[in-house]
């Protein structure tokens, strides 16, 4: 195995600066547009203030909110405009975490450690939720030890309710429903969900990682969006993600709890550290400043018109897109998603070899299976290569209308088989080890 040696004297800042610009070339051309996943873009001028107010707290550490108010005072005014974005009162509470997995992670834990002292009697604690929730939550039920148990998705694609209703039992120490689901885009019905769950008093948590900044304008313009945050009685804690549709830079999300009773189990102290009483309230201890000092600036350059602006353009995008990929012979978009995320199927066509011919093209489509899809995640910034993909995806289509299952890429291939595998475990082993062979020096 190969072995990078840290060099014995320090190289060039002008020979690194070209050798980080050159390393880049690699990377996902996602400026362009051309990319339907991981990057939400809104455009150079949100992102030019999100760098900017970023970089002025990259050095400092949120470790210590007494050694810098001026984090402690961003952070509680950015949880503070998210709960009010979300239906909530003056009550929610919440902290700021690096991302979506965390603030789940977060509020995953915070149920676990609630329950231990509600509800002493369960040892077996389980989750209950659906097959199309976020695997942080599968991540987060295995850090902890908890059990979880995904119910199918109705014929919509949205949980279903009487199945996640049979599956309680009194082990169910908490459920939860997605607004919006990542794989569909589809918004979960959380009221029946959140009844269900008050009605045996078990925790229910709205994953609101995708939707939670983009759903309530989507909702305020006028679009048949279901209720699915704090004004739905019931709902005890959501997530909702700022570096996704807040479009701040990356390492900042939100979890927030109905009132501070069910926070206090989120928080960590331990008072017999010789280097000081320590606590934190969330996985991290240092950490920079940077995603707080962006979100707290985006979200207050942006403000409720200018989300509003972004959300409708991005609606009318999603709008045009899923009419001309229905208009396309042989493909069709999976159910009614509610927003901007939607996924692409076919009956006869096989859809990873379309992503492939995609991918050829410069456009970078991800694949999603059970069943077979491509998933298409809508950024305002869209709207300006629309008509571009939708000629071209047509085009694409005709080219692979013939490829069989056996003349794809590895990639496609793998994907295929995956998704059929009898057992799952031993496709795990096999994502896993991907991860292995991945991780190391080319
Ligand atoms: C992105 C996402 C997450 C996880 O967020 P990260 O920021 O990637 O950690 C969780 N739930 C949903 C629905 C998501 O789309």
């Amino acid at each position: 195995m190969k072995q990078e040696k840290l060099p014995e004297t320090g190289v060039p800042e002008q020979e690194l600066m070209a050798e980080l610009d050159r390393i880049k070339e690699s990377d996902l051309d996602w400026k362009r547009g051309r990319s339907f996943s991981l990057i939400y873009n809104a455009g150079e001028e949100l992102m030019r203030v999100g760098n900017e107010a970023y970089g002025k707290f990259i050095l400092e550490n949120g470790l210590s909110p007494m050694a810098f108010p001026s984090l402690l005072k961003m952070e509680t005014e950015v949880v503070s405009m998210v709960a009010g974005i979300l239906g909530g009162d003056e009550n929610v509470v919440g902290s700021m975490t690096s991302g979506g997995t965390e603030s789940i992670f977060m509020a995953t834990k915070t149920a676990r450690d609630r329950a231990r002292k509600i509800k002493p009697g369960i040892c077996a604690p389980e989750i209950i939720t659906s097959t199309t929730t976020h695997p942080a939550f599968d991540k987060s039920a295995h850090y902890l030890g908890l059990s979880i148990i995904h119910v199918p998705v109705g014929d919509d694609y949205r949980a279903d309710v009487e199945g996640i209703k049979n599956a309680i039992t009194e082990n169910t120490i908490m459920m939860v429903g997605s607004a919006m689901t990542y794989p569909h885009g589809m918004v979960d019905p959380i009221e029946e969900l959140a009844a269900a769950a008050a009605e045996k008093d078990i925790w229910f948590h709205v994953d609101s990682c995708l939707g939670g900044l983009i759903l309530p304008f989507v909702k305020k313009l006028g679009y048949p969006v279901p209720d699915f945050d704090f004004s739905v009685p019931g709902v005890t804690s959501m997530s909702a993600d700022l570096h996704k549709y807040g479009f701040t830079p990356k390492g900042a999300s939100t979890v927030l709890y109905r009132n501070s009773g069910y926070r206090y189990f989120q928080y960590f102290a331990f008072a017999d550290f010789p280097g000081g009483v320590y606590g934190t309230s969330t996985v991290s201890g240092a950490r920079t400043g940077g995603p707080i000092a962006g979100a707290w600036t985006v979200l207050r350059y942006v403000g409720e018109n200018g989300y509003l602006e972004l959300a409708r353009k991005a609606m009318d995008t999603t709008k045009k897109l899923i009419a001309g990929v229905r208009a396309i012979d042989g493909l069709d978009v999976i159910g009614e998603p509610h927003a901007t995320v939607f996924s692409m199927k076919s009956d006869t066509i096989n859809v990873y070899a379309l992503s492939d011919e995609l991918h050829k093209r410069g456009w970078m489509i991800e694949k999603q299976h059970l069943p077979p899809s491509l998933h298409v995640t809508v950024s305002p910034f869209h709207e300006n290569v629309a008509d571009e993909f939708l000629a071209e995806l047509a085009e694409a289509v005709d080219a692979v209308r013939d490829v069989d299952a056996s003349n794809v890429s590895q990639e496609a291939a793998m994907y295929g088989m995956m998704a059929t595998m009898e057992d799952r475990s031993l496709a795990k082993e096999l994502a896993v080890e991907y991860l292995n062979d991945l991780y190391k020096l080319k």
